[in-house]
């Protein structure tokens, strides 16, 4: 019983590729599952420990393009999935994550750790405990574990910056990696509302993942109770219809966030954390796999 998270499905013909398996490889995976497990969704999937076959829930983070392009094939493979669109996208803004993306794609690592090095030498020391970004040492094993280590620390020191400052280092490189206006990248690389809303009528299951693509547990209470009910209201006001998922941006929640999720009446959180789900999961935390950790999974 486990659920498994895509981020990025990838195809050629796209300006902006990122990492993630190409389409046929991501159709034959999700084949593959079909034969071998029972495709729940996440609302059916926690107390299915005594059916016959093991149970896996698909899961999408971050509303790109491309996931409604696999839509069609979901369909037609009669499997319902859960899509955990980034609300402020909706809002004409690119999350700083997605630009930090954008920017690792299309820049050098060596780049962009020169610029943040020598611009924020104090937030540099305080996450990585050293001088600079480090160039072997993993700063966190299970974030971004299938990038090279000096472009997943350069993730890790950006995912745990302040909000402030990580905008003013993101964003004049993003600009220089992309081609065209923000408005031109937003409806290439992202989902739009009426297709949502399709996908939604359509029986998939849509959640949030947040208004901003911050680290929640970076945020105090009022301000994550700020972010998380802007993204339920954005989402709610696309589809027209109550929305009861949350994925966790980053895999990354405190006490507060599980507070807020109930206060707002959420009762399914997507964790991506690389495990797999216990015996009884908690609804509000359900760990999700990496969709590259499958094959871990079944060496296991
Ligand atoms: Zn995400």
């Amino acid at each position: 019983m486990f659920i498994t998270t895509y981020h990025y499905i990838t195809d050629p013909r796209d300006a902006y590729a990122l990492h993630g398996p190409a389409i046929p490889e991501f159709l034959a995976q999700v084949d593959s599952f079909s034969q071998e497990y029972d495709i729940k969704d996440i609302t059916q999937i926690s107390g299915q420990q005594d059916s016959s076959r093991d149970c896996i829930a698909l899961s999408f983070d971050d509303g790109t393009f491309h996931h409604y392009r696999m839509f069609p094939e979901l369909r037609k493979r009669n499997i319902i999935a859960s899509f955990f669109p980034i609300a402020c996208v909706f809002d004409g803004i690119v999350p700083i994550t997605i630009q930090t993306h954008i920017v690792l794609s299309k820049l050098a690592p060596e780049v962009i750790a020169a610029k943040i090095e020598r611009e924020y030498p104090s937030i540099v020391k305080r996450i990585a405990h050293e001088d600079g970004i480090p160039r072997k040492r993993r700063l966190s094993p299970l974030k971004a574990m299938y990038d090279e280590v000096f472009a997943a620390n350069i993730k890790v020191v950006i995912a745990d910056f302040p909000v402030a400052e990580k905008e003013l280092v993101i964003q004049p490189l993003f600009w220089e990696a992309i081609d065209g206006t923000v408005d031109d990248f937003i409806k290439t690389f992202f989902m739009q509302p009426e297709q949502l809303k399709e996908m939604h009528e359509a029986g998939m299951i849509i959640g949030a993942h947040s208004y901003a693509h911050t680290s929640l547990k970076s945020l105090s209470y009022e301000e994550q109770k700020k972010d998380i009910a802007k993204s339920k209201d954005i989402i709610e006001g696309i589809i027209k219809s109550k929305i009861s998922a949350f994925s966790y941006p980053f895999g990354y929640y405190d006490q507060n966030t599980l507070t807020i999720m109930r206060e707002l009446g959420f009762r399914y959180g997507v964790l991506f954390n690389h495990q797999p789900l216990g015996p009884e999961p908690d609804n509000l935390l359900l760990s999700a796999y990496d969709y590259r950790d499958i094959r871990q999974h079944k060496k296991l």
